[in-house]
């Protein structure tokens, strides 16, 4: 768990960035900052603690997505730069745009995840591009009923198209930039964003594609529940692959026998072998459990559906209910389809006040309901829900659920070789230092997280930075060339972030961890 110091420290660094106008690096920590919230939120169990988490959050949120509107719009004058366009043309073209970000070692925020990055509160509500659900590699213009091959080849063609994961991360901000490249009508899709070889013809192949698009039927349902659901709970694809996640190779074989093979063989995965109801992941906080859901949903081409208990549970109070249905309910519709449910515990929790103690009652027993419904279903392959669950806190599951959640899998903290991946995926786009060894590095991370260790990268990353403006005055430090910034990473950089960023996770808490995988698990 993150410190409240370490928060303090970052959100300064990151307001400090800010105001000395060097807003790259305040985006660096401004993200960092809003994850350290999200994972402490993670550990409090208190109701009106973590009300008041979620507003600093919400804050910070707001900050960051004014520096980030400040780098984007820099960005569009050095565009505009090369470019002979007016520069009207060009704003209006990209407006959508993100800025560049390392999508590895600080996964651009999530929009629709609320949790994460909460939405300004109304009175600031900037409506996000609208973004319509698709799933991966079934493709809009495809209305007929999801095939073997439709599914399976999707997901295979991505890999063979994408080789590297750099080289698809490049492709799919490309392809992003060029989808929205001419949207005026704020509707994009994947389809029509790997589409086209400029934007204006992206945009319009997009929007005649749009209209072919399965589209869920908003009539008969509340259609602000529809429209939120699409828009914060549907991820259009979440992009992360297998081999973005280190090590867990025994937690990603699990998650492919029970929830990608049965949609690559269903004739197999049928009757006595039919497909688990629900998948439980368990284990300490930041251990990528979030990202193994995003890749199964990546890796097999499933509508991603992304949501947390607190979101269910808290935020839309009296409509809890109808959620979850809704949820199912376009679930089924967009199936195959991944629903993935975070900090499940909270919905069982016995904490907190009476009301909201009742709204997770209500909420869980509607899910329980819609588990035992989507059993019923899984006959038709093409209709796969797959439902997976993360938790930290396993021990406050009680028995009704987890006998929904009839796959329960351990997440464990990293080895020795997984720190090491994760050291190497952190720093992929950052120089190393020649001389920099990183099983030495490993090695002393014994007992951090996946997000333990990202947190250190980073902050060695910056080391050098830190230390070439300590001292100087803004005006000294705006007038540093970039180059001076930018200096290899070094075992010294490292040794001095280790000392700062502390494990979040105890020796105790993973006895807890073990004991109840030996009392429940079924791996
Ligand atoms: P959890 O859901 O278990 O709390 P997440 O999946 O949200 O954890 O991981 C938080 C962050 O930690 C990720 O965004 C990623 O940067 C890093 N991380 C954790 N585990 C891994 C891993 N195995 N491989 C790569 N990155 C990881």
């Amino acid at each position: 768990m993150a410190s409240i110091s370490e928060i303090c420290e970052s959100t300064r660094m990151a307001r400090e960035m800010a105001l000395l106008g060097n807003y790259e690096s305040a985006t660096v920590y401004y993200q960092g900052v809003v994850q350290q919230i999200h994972r402490l939120l993670q550990s409090i169990q208190d109701p009106s603690r973590k009300l008041k988490w979620q507003q600093v959050q919400q804050h910070i949120a707001r900050e960051y997505e004014q520096v980030n509107g400040i780098t984007h719009t820099l960005s569009l004058f050095r565009a505009d730069s090369h470019d002979s366009r007016p520069i009207g043309t060009s704003l209006r073209a990209s407006s959508f745009e993100e800025p560049t970000r390392d999508p590895d070692v600080w996964p651009p925020p999530p929009p629709r995840d609320p949790d994460v990055w909460p939405a300004p509160t109304t009175s600031e509500h900037k409506q996000p591009p609208q973004v319509r659900p698709v799933r991966g590699p079934k493709k809009a213009a495809d209305s007929k009923p999801p095939s073997r091959n439709s599914r399976s080849g999707g997901g295979a063609s991505k890999r063979t198209g994408g080789g590297t994961s750099k080289a698809r991360r490049e492709d799919s901000k490309s392809s992003d930039r060029r989808a929205k490249g001419g949207k005026d009508d704020k509707k994009t899709d994947d389809k029509g964003s790997e589409k086209g070889a400029d934007g204006k013809e992206a945009g319009a192949e997009g929007g005649a594609e749009d209209d072919e698009e399965k589209r869920f039927d908003p009539s008969g349902y509340d259609r602000d529940l529809v429209e939120m659901l699409e828009r914060d709970i549907v991820q259009k694809n979440p992009d992360v692959r297998w081999d973005d996640i280190a090590d867990l190779h025994e937690a990603k074989r699990l998650l492919e026998e029970a929830v990608v093979l049965p949609m690559w063989m269903p004739d197999f995965f049928k009757g006595i072998r039919r497909p688990w109801k629900g998948v439980l992941m368990v284990g300490p906080p930041g251990t990528g459990k979030t990202m193994l859901a995003k890749a199964v949903a990546t890796e097999c081409g499933t509508t991603f559906f992304n949501v947390s208990s607190s979101t269910l549970t808290s935020k839309y109070r009296g409509e809890s209910e109808k959620l979850v249905r809704l949820l199912f309910e376009m679930a089924r519709f967009y199936a195959p389809s991944t629903i993935f449910v975070d900090e499940i515990d909270s919905l069982c929790s016995r904490r907190g006040s009476e009301t909201e103690h009742e709204a997770s009652r209500r909420v869980k027993s509607e899910l329980l309901m819609q588990m035992d419904g989507i059993s019923s279903s899984q006959d038709d392959p093409g209709k796969i829900v797959m439902v997976l669950a993360a938790t930290n806190f396993p021990w406050d599951i009680d028995e009704a659920l987890r006998r929904r959640l009839e796959k329960r899998i351990y997440i464990p903290l990293p080895n020795s070789n997984g720190r090491e991946a994760l050291l190497r995926i952190n720093l992929r786009e950052v120089e190393a230092d020649p001389t920099l060894d990183l099983k030495v590095v490993a090695d002393q991370l014994d007992g951090y997280s996946g997000a333990d260790i990202t947190n250190v990268c980073r902050d060695a990353s910056m080391m050098s930075m830190r230390r070439k403006i300590a001292g100087l005055r803004p005006e000294e430090i705006r007038a540093l060339p970039k180059e001076e910034l930018e200096l290899p990473v070094t075992d010294h950089d490292f040794s001095e972030a280790i000392a700062r960023c502390n494990k979040s996770v105890s020796a105790a808490d993973l006895d807890k961890y073990e004991s109840w995988m030996r009392e429940f698990g079924s791996s």
